[in-house]
């Protein structure tokens, strides 16, 4: 039987991924006092970190945008962490991309490199990939446009958004492949600009172009960071911001619903029967997540539900994780990842899982990101293969329980594993004989530990509509409701961190001046 405690906090936040950790330190840092819950065992959403026999993996960072000193992420990030990350730069070339059987390219920065490694190898091109550099600036300021609406009153929203309003229709409004198609008929270029389109999870003909200008800036401008240490840093030096200011931070308190007074959400309710009170609530679990979980059919704002209902969720993934033995970087590791599209085909995702080839792979090696990895005697190293996949690959499987899934569940792993395992060995034969470890996680992996519906570990969609749609303002109809991470604004961790200020700075202006380069 369940026990009823109550509980009284300023704010309590749902979901301690980067969104939900950065919502909290930032109202810590205002002064108030904040109660973060997460379902999972450990804090850190998708910054987390797992090990398993002897071998340690981040789950959700290959590399990261706006980490460099001064870069304006960074100084968001120093200011919520009670004692500084330190974050490493992985060097000029962050991603190679492997098209069909084409001589691998890779790709650096600043815009200006990587305008020179494109001329390089499409010396015919030099219009297009002038105009795509081009497209890439004026897309990345537009997106950037959009962002402060959503965190002001809708009226205010409204008008800057009508004030903007060529540029959101010219970047916003488009497509990734529409752009592309306009600049160029070679398809091998075009593959290649839309080639790192696995960083935000929307697909080329799918997804608005101007996050693709953003995500793909953030690297651009200032390179490509790594936290040292891992992933887990971010919550290491983070959650002690929210205990050292009278917060608290709770791993394995998963919310059940929201707590009402008329219209207003007053607290939470968690699993285990506690009700726990609070003037505000954010939730980082995902807007689509939050309205189909957490609030009852019956409290009214049916048009706001069924404008984020509407916007379809992200791509699911696989991800092979790898532990090897021996000099990786002999047999073909490299701190930059490789993006590996066998066919020459971008805009695809893996559909014919367990058995058919993907048609598009990532592959990562994070122990050679991160100087604190000690790699022993044995030269231990770990590596991520991951396939951006669609969810009826597991549709089957999704009612049913961890652990209760049966033995065709298991034989379609065993089978998707050895595909993706042939997949690695025919890109790294070297480095595949290094293997000494290796675990399949599938999108149902992603549902159990981070509740992301349909394994959509991105969030919702970054098409047009979603980029642009007024539904995903931080705070939401309902008084005393906000959202955070990456929905309200864009994927991957800067996204995730500003989505999560955002919801802070419509809770107390307070946080607002820290926003300013
Ligand atoms: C394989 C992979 C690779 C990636 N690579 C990169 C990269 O290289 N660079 C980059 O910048 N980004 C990358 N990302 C994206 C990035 O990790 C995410 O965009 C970001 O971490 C999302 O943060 P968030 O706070 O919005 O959500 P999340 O981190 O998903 O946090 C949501 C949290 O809410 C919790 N929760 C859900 N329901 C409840 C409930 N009812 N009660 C309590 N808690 C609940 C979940 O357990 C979870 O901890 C990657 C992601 C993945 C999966």
């Amino acid at each position: 039987m369940s026990t009823t405690k109550h509980e009284d906090w300023d704010a309590v936040v749902i979901g301690s991924g980067i969104g939900g950790m950065a919502a909290a330190a930032a109202l810590s840092r205002v002064g108030h006092k904040v109660l973060l819950l997460e379902q999972h065992q450990t804090l850190g959403g998708l910054t987390h970190s797992f090990s398993r026999d002897g071998f340690t993996w981040d789950v959700g960072i290959h590399y990261l945008g706006g980490m460099a000193p001064g870069d304006r992420e960074r100084e968001l990030i120093d200011w919520l962490s009670e004692t500084p990350i330190d974050f490493v730069s992985l060097g000029s070339i962050y991603d190679t991309i492997h098209i069909g059987s084409s001589e691998p390219l890779s790709l650096s920065r600043p815009y200006e490199a990587q305008e020179m490694d494109l001329r390089d190898r499409f010396p015919d091109q030099v219009e297009a990939i002038e105009a795509w550099t081009g497209a890439l600036h004026e897309g990345r300021e537009a997106m950037y446009k959009i962002f402060p609406t959503r965190a002001m009153p809708e009226i205010a929203g409204d008008m800057l958004d009508w004030w903007n309003r060529r540029a959101i229709a010219k970047w916003c409004a488009r497509t990734t492949k529409e752009v592309i198609d306009d600049l160029t008929d070679d398809p091998e270029l075009a593959a290649v600009l839309a080639a790192q389109w696995g960083d935000h999870g929307g697909q080329p003909s799918k997804a608005s172009f101007a996050m693709h200008a953003l995500i793909s800036g953030w690297y651009l401008i200032s390179g490509s960071w790594y936290p040292v240490g891992g992933s887990a840093a971010f919550a290491e030096h983070i959650i002690p911001t929210i205990t050292n200011n009278g917060g608290e931070a709770r791993a394995g308190t998963r919310v059940e619903g929201l707590m009402f007074e008329g219209d207003a959400v007053v607290g939470v309710r968690t699993e285990d029967g506690a009700e726990i009170r609070a003037s505000v609530v954010i939730s980082d679990i995902g807007a689509r997540e939050t309205v189909d979980t957490l609030l009852p059919e019956d409290r009214g704002h049916q048009d706001w539900i069924a404008e984020i209902r509407a916007l379809p969720s992200s791509i699911a993934h696989f991800t092979l994780f790898l532990g090897f033995e021996g000099d990786i970087e002999a047999a073909g590791a490299t701190k930059a990842n490789h993006w590996i599209y066998p066919t020459g085909e971008v805009d695809a995702l893996w559909t014919t899982a367990p058995d058919g080839a993907p048609p598009c792979m990532v592959a990562s090696f994070g122990s050679l990101k991160n100087p604190a990895h000690d790699p022993g005697p044995q030269q231990k190293h770990m590596g991520q293969f991951l396939v951006w996949a669609d969810w009826s690959t597991v549709r089957q499987w999704a009612d049913l329980p961890a652990g209760a899934r049966g033995a065709d569940y298991a034989d379609f792993k065993r089978r998707a594993e050895a595909t993706l395992m042939a997949q690695f060995e025919r890109a790294f034969p070297d480095l595949a004989k290094l293997v000494v470890y290796r675990d399949l996680a599938t999108p149902l992996s992603t549902v159990s530990f981070t509740g992301h519906r349909k394994g959509a570990f991105y969030g919702l969609d970054v098409t047009p509509e979603r980029v642009t749609s007024d539904a995903l303002r931080a705070k939401t109809p309902f008084p005393g409701l906000f959202l955070a991470g990456q929905d309200v604004a864009s994927p991957g961790i800067p996204g995730a961190l500003w989505g999560g200020l955002l919801a802070a700075a419509s809770v107390d202006p307070k946080v607002f001046p820290k926003f300013r380069a």
